[in-house]
């Protein structure tokens, strides 16, 4: 284990021993601590969900410890999500690592970099090299329609302005239009789903369907 996340480890554990904060108002329980997935860069900790798995199943933090999906970070780290089926894999492979009950929020930013950059560079939704449409795809998940999505876009230098919030409410319904146009295909190869897919209950019929025509 690198020596960075042994650090994270020893600081995380204490702080967040389970019920330390029980009872108490704004305690762990009540305001977890969400590590983010990083963009692959040098030592850093979170490079993959394996990792961030690793950590929280070590921190033995209970609710106190979660996991916030950056898109941008997610996308130079080199995991595509730019269909139903690509993003149904992501969130099945999170599901596998670090556990959906973990996942907090989103933070939702295209990249200026590109996949697999292993560069932490965000950039306005539709204006970078993930898309808007791709972008909609994993916020559009039907596991994830309860998880806050919180955009971490530059805007004009100074955060995200009224036209990026705009910008998200387009990408997103245009991802729900693509998964509607998903789930209404004939749900075949039922056989062939693959062990995640239980993950997003409403899409496992999209996952076969979507295995078949990617066969
Ligand atoms: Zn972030």
């Amino acid at each position: 284990m690198v020596w960075a996340l042994r650090r994270a480890l020893d600081a995380a554990r204490d702080p967040l021993e389970p019920g330390r904060g029980r009872g108490a108002a704004g305690g762990p329980e009540r305001c977890p601590i969400l590590l983010e997935n990083a963009a692959g860069a040098g030592g850093t900790v979170g490079r993959d969900l394996e990792e961030l798995g690793e950590i929280l199943s070590r921190a033995r933090a209970g609710a106190a410890l979660g996991v916030c999906l950056d898109t941008q970070h997610l996308w130079a780290s080199g995991v595509d999500f730019g269909t139903p089926q690509t993003a149904d894999a992501v969130v099945a492979r999170v599901d596998a690592t670090v556990g959906l009950a973990a996942l907090g929020c989103l933070h939702l930013n295209d990249s200026k970099v590109p996949l697999g950059a292993n560069r932490d560079r965000h950039a306005n939704l539709g204006e970078g090299l993930i898309g808007a449409a791709a972008l909609g795809c994993l916020l559009a998940h039907p596991a994830l329609q309860d998880r806050p999505a919180i955009l971490e876009v530059p805007g004009a230098g100074h955060g995200p302005r009224a036209e990026d919030v705009a910008a998200a409410r387009r990408a997103l319904a245009a991802g729900r239009r693509r998964w509607a146009v998903a789930a209404n295909r004939p749900a075949t190869a039922a056989g062939r789903r693959r062990p995640g897919a239980r993950a997003s209950q409403n899409s496992a019929g999209v996952a076969g369907g979507e295995a078949r025509d990617a066969g």
